[in-house]
């Protein structure tokens, strides 16, 4: 049996990629695509040849180099300008300006950006920013999607008792994995504390013998490969705070360290004070007004959520609460590409 909650999610899924189908065919029939759009800012996570089942938690995390290509080649197609994040608030704010620009943005500073995202990029000149946690770089913070993954994925059977419950739930089929994923995953997302809940499941993780710093050094750069990665005149790089936390639940003073030290460790990596930010999650119950003043007031050009859009004219007055559009997994079609880019499925997500 599935769980409701992979269930509810899986119809979800299918009827995203409905959505993207029928854009695709409207599209092919001829219909406008929307005016007075400004062009879009891509957000990636993992760039890995190796795609895994859909099935397996954070699938839909990652995209192949082969589909990173083709979705350059499909901005190229409709006309957008690439460009960096840097330079897209000054575009963004000249009325006279109306062309149509796109951003690619890497988020959590994956190893797999530099090895295989960073040569696509070259061999298209195709400049993007990467989003740094400096918890993650300097190991000091877990990853607590990847931990819950490598728990699920690795144990045949989980003793929740050091996660504060007397249960041992067995991990046979797809369903049982998924189903346990999703319930750690909602008890971190739903804390208020968030740093005790990742304290909470990485303390399971260790009693079933994974090392969740040990997942952060494997999967995320550190000083030394950021230094590397620096080098490449297309790389940029921006703050994504300290501890990866949902900023709406911290207090007014660690927001403001979230943000401020995030970006003082980003420059005495790369050398350079990131202009730009990003928000850990991006979604609404992890960004709302307070934060967007707070990344403007800390003095960042642009702030990027994954809330879905396209950038318009109104983005010009929202410098510090841009949408993305999110290349997914699940999603790795040029024909979905081509339909996010007509600005049909968010218009049609809005009704
Ligand atoms: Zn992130």
């Amino acid at each position: 049996m599935l769980s409701l909650q992979a269930l509810k999610r899986s119809a979800r899924y299918e009827l995203i990629r409905a959505g993207l189908e029928g854009t695709a065919l409207a599209l092919r029939a001829g219909l406008p695509l929307a005016d007075a759009q400004r062009g879009v800012i891509f957000a990636l996570h993992h760039v890995d040849p190796e795609s895994t089942a859909s099935w397996v938690p954070n699938a839909w995390l990652s995209i192949t180099p082969t589909f990173l290509e083709e979705a350059i080649q499909v901005t190229r197609e409709e006309g957008l300008i690439p460009i960096t994040l840097e330079e897209l608030p000054e575009r963004l704010a000249d009325p006279a300006d109306t062309r149509r620009y796109v951003c690619f943005t890497l988020d959590d500073g994956y190893r797999d950006n530099a090895r295989f995202a960073a040569p696509v990029f070259r061999r298209q000149a195709i400049p993007y920013t990467v989003f740094l946690t400096s918890g993650f770089v300097e190991r000091s913070r877990s990853i607590w999607w990847k931990t819950a993954q490598e728990l699920v994925m690795k144990s045949s059977s989980v003793d929740l008792s050091p996660w504060g419950s007397d249960e041992r739930v067995h991990l046979e089929s797809r369903a049982d994995r998924v189903g346990l994923f999703d319930r750690l995953s909602n008890a971190v997302s739903d804390a208020e504390d968030e740093d005790a809940a990742v304290a909470r499941l990485d303390t399971l993780a260790r009693a079933h013998g994974i090392d969740p710093l040990a997942i952060t050094e494997r999967l995320t750069m550190d000083a030394g490969a950021l230094a590397e990665l620096a080098e490449d005149p297309l790389a940029s790089f921006g703050a994504h705070t300290l501890t990866h936390a949902n900023l709406r639940k911290v207090s007014p003073q660690r927001l403001q360290h979230e943000m401020m030290h995030s970006a003082g460790k980003v420059r005495d990596y790369v050398g350079a004070a990131p202009a730009t930010f990003a928000y850990p999650y991006g979604y609404p119950s992890a960004v709302g007004a307070r934060e967007i003043a707070a990344a403007r007031e800390a003095g960042f050009a642009a702030a990027v959520t994954t809330e879905p859009g396209l950038l318009s004219q109104a983005s010009r007055d929202a410098q510090t609460a841009l949408p993305r559009v999110s290349l997914n997994g699940f999603y790795q079609r040029k024909r979905y590409v081509r339909a996010l880019l007509s600005g049909l499925p968010f218009r049609l997500r809005r009704r």
